[in-house]
């Protein structure tokens, strides 16, 4: 544990999570400066209200590093190869996330942590374990890189939560080093965010920072190879367990989907212990492909965990998952109106298209450097219509005109709010009944709209428009 009075601590950020981050550590007796390079009215009211509780702000600077720093805190966003971290790194200064700080707060009797990265279904995943760990009547909270900041979480005390679902970011997982979680599951690696890591392997060894110390199971993905080879590359405890799922049949020590039935055959090799059944696919929600993967994923952290097979059949059904993840928002002339707007990026939006048969697709936005090939050739067959509007959607439809240029393609030629509503009209216009029109724009929103939650919010809105007209 460290001597946190006699600590001065930069905390780079004035934003929620730096906020959360330097009260925890004021509150332990620490001199705290958060540093931010902003200087607007709102960072200074902000700066205000802090210094008011005794933490000192520093704006219009977020490069300096403070005189007398023994340690820097960093927040999301802020990238590695950022000033204020490079010159903590020539002064030989520890540089850390929220997340370190979380786990270097817990006492000794603290929850355990079921831990959860990947480049798409983190959130879901994580979701449907708090719900399956609650179903088993243990009091836990899905927390991380969602909900509450997880400093505040460790610090409602040990005996707060029986254990925890924590939901981690590739980034969270960088300034993480101490991080040791009961057992850890790594969902699925697709290229994203690569101008943050620098490159894919870079991005790969952060995700993998996740096994490192697991105790009980390493949880990965029989069908995504980089998964496993972090786990074999991983430093565990002694008597750890790599537990792979697959939508396939399982083997010893995994656990798979047989006959529309989730089934755990992962302590099997216990001889004295039976392959169980866990739930039918029917009991997953919504029961596409990649979502299953994710119950399964869910389902092998809370049995690492001991749960009985009866909860994870309960967790899942009572799981609702969270608005604009491929969220059903009505039936208009019996064709169904499918929000993923969450779908921000090509591996996401390929797990979604792949869940439906007849699809008119609503595509576009800000690419973040992104190609669209693999993704149109694995989906052409599936594709009724296109309708593109955004910023990069010139990049989308190139490759449709490789490889489906047979399907009608609409070009809104668009990067206003409003063009969300002609989006509609276009795809309801290509649709037929029985078709699903799909929102999975493979692309980030904010050349349009705030965040992904507004985007989708405009889709429902138009879906409502659609309906009030024709219904
Ligand atoms: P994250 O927290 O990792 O961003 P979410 O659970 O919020 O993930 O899901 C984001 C989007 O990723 C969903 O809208 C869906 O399109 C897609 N998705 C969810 N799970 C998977 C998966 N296992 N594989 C691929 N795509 C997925």
């Amino acid at each position: 544990a460290l001597d946190w009075q006699s600590m001065n601590i930069t905390v780079a950020g004035l934003g929620v999570s730096g906020i959360s981050a330097a009260r925890a550590l004021v509150g332990l007796g620490a001199s705290v400066t958060v540093v931010d390079g902003g200087s607007s009215e709102a960072h200074r009211e902000r700066a205000a209200s802090l210094e008011g509780e005794g933490i000192s702000v520093r704006l219009a600077d977020a490069e300096t590093l403070p005189e007398g720093t023994d340690l820097v805190v960093t927040s999301p966003g802020w990238k590695p190869g950022s000033p204020l971290f490079r010159a903590a790194a020539e002064a030989g200064v520890d540089v850390v996330g929220d997340v370190e700080i979380a786990w270097r707060l817990r006492g000794p009797d603290a929850a355990p942590w079921l831990a959860i990265t990947g480049t798409n279904g983190k959130t879901t995943t994580t979701q449907m374990l708090a719900s399956i760990l609650a179903a088993a009547g243990l009091r836990t909270a899905a927390v991380g890189n969602i909900g509450t900041p997880i400093v505040d979480v460790v610090q409602e005390g040990d005996d707060a939560y029986d254990v925890l679902a924590v939901e981690l970011s590739s980034y969270q997982l960088h300034w993480a080093p101490s991080l040791r979680a009961h057992s850890a599951a790594v969902l699925n690696l697709a290229p994203d965010h690569l101008d943050w890591h620098g490159s894919m392997e870079a991005y790969a060894a952060d995700k993998g920072r996740i096994y490192e110390g697991n105790r009980v199971a390493c949880v990965y993905n029989m069908a995504d190879k980089v998964t496993e080879d972090l786990v074999r590359g991983a430093d565990v405890e002694e008597g750890c367990r790599a537990v792979g799922f697959t939508l396939g049949t399982p083997g010893p020590s995994q656990l798979g989907v047989v006959e529309g039935i989730l089934v755990d055959r992962a302590f099997v090799e216990d001889r004295h212990k039976q392959a169980q059944e866990l739930a039918e696919i029917a009991d997953v929600n919504p029961p596409a492909p990649h979502n299953i993967a994710n119950a399964l994923a869910a389902a092998a952290l809370a049995r690492a965990f001991g749960v009985p097979a009866a909860a994870v059949r309960d967790g899942l059904r009572a799981f609702r998952p969270d608005a604009h993840r491929i969220q059903h928002v009505a039936d208009v002339d019996r064709v169904a109106y499918i929000d993923d707007s969450k779908a921000t990026n090509t591996h996401a939006a390929e797990a979604s298209l792949a869940a439906y048969e007849s699809i008119v697709w609503i595509a576009g936005g800000l690419a973040k450097g992104a190609t669209f090939d693999e993704l149109v050739a694995k989906s052409a067959k599936r594709l009724r219509g296109v309708v593109l509007f955004g910023a990069d959607r010139a990049l989308i439809r190139e490759a449709l005109a490789r490889h489906a240029p047979e399907v009608p393609v609409v070009d809104l030629d668009r990067t206003d709010t409003g063009a969300m509503l002609a989006a509609v009209r276009e795809a309801a216009r290509l649709s037929e009944p029985g078709d699903t029109v799909l929102l999975a724009p493979a692309c980030a929103s904010m050349d349009m709209f705030t965040n992904y939650n507004k985007r989708g919010d405009a889709f429902a809105e138009a879906v409502r428009e659609l309906g009030a007209v024709d219904g």
